[in-house]
């Protein structure tokens, strides 16, 4: 699944220079997630890095946007041939 950040969000600032496809950036009213570059991090890291610095955990997996490990990997090798990352 790719990940949401909820209303809830802050602005502080901390999750956007941490994601690697650079799928972080501020919307109308808080930061938001492009779901069609969020790959979980799938490609650089073992784990959601958004999640593990956001102060108040309000980045949640999208039940939205099912995706498996597999879909994951192939969406991050679509990005990198496509030069998106
Ligand atoms: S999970 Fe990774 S790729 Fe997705 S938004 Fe967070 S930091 Fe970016
Ligand atoms: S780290 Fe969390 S609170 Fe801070 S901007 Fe990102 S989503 Fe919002």
């Amino acid at each position: 699944m790719a990940l949401k950040i909820l209303d809830n969000c802050i602005n502080c600032d901390m999750c956007e220079p941490e994601c690697p496809n650079l799928a972080i950036s501020y919307g109308a009213k808080t930061y938001e997630i492009n779901s069609d570059l969020c790959t979980e991090c799938v490609g650089f890291y073992d784990s959601p890095t958004c999640l593990s610095v956001c102060p108040i955990d309000c980045i949640i997996t999208d039940p939205d946007i099912v995706e498996d490990k597999k879909m994951l990997l192939e969406k991050f090798e679509y990005l990198v041939i496509n030069e998106k990352i």
